[in-house]
């Protein structure tokens, strides 16, 4: 987690504020209440917390942005027709996006996502599973869809 802004004083425009108090009111954002080094006022600022980037490193070596959207998508089509519920693939999206941060890499490689929902799907519905294995995978023959159905 990196915290970005600088917080000024409303009052003196001082640079320098001192916190007095933190409270996380949601994911992603904290109430702090501050107090002025200078002028000695006291405020309450609502911050963003910004999480450093996670770097996808793509098959063809390209990096991109780790986006948590793209694995909701992905397990969304592998799902289409099947008797999965919403919620559910906000629970496994929750889950990949969660352990990906844990891992405090600051690269992986698609297949590491790849395998973080492969190994969630399998529990959920295992049509889906298969569907996301082929696509998400891209196989190239049989043989590699057998090496996966023996490895996990
Ligand atoms: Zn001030």
């Amino acid at each position: 987690m990196k915290h970005v802004k600088i917080m000024k004083c409303p009052f003196c425009g001082a640079a320098n504020t001192s916190v007095l108090e933190s409270r996380t009111v949601e994911e992603g954002s904290i109430r702090r209440r501050r107090e002025c080094d200078k002028c000695g006022k006291r405020f309450t600022t609502v911050e963003q917390v910004k999480r450093s980037f996670l770097w996808v490193i793509k098959k063809d070596g390209r990096r991109e942005v780790f986006d948590k959207e793209k694995v909701k998508r992905g397990i969304l089509r592998a799902i289409e027709k099947r008797p999965v519920s919403l919620d559910l693939v906000d629970e496994v999206t929750d889950q990949v996006d969660m352990e990906m941060l844990r891992s405090e890499k600051q690269e992986i490689s698609t297949r590491v996502i790849g395998n973080a929902i492969l190994k969630r799907l399998k529990k959920v519905d295992k049509v889906a599973w298969l569907r996301f294995a082929s696509v998400y995978l891209e196989f190239e023959d049989l043989s590699d869809f057998e090496k996966l159905i023996e490895r996990t």
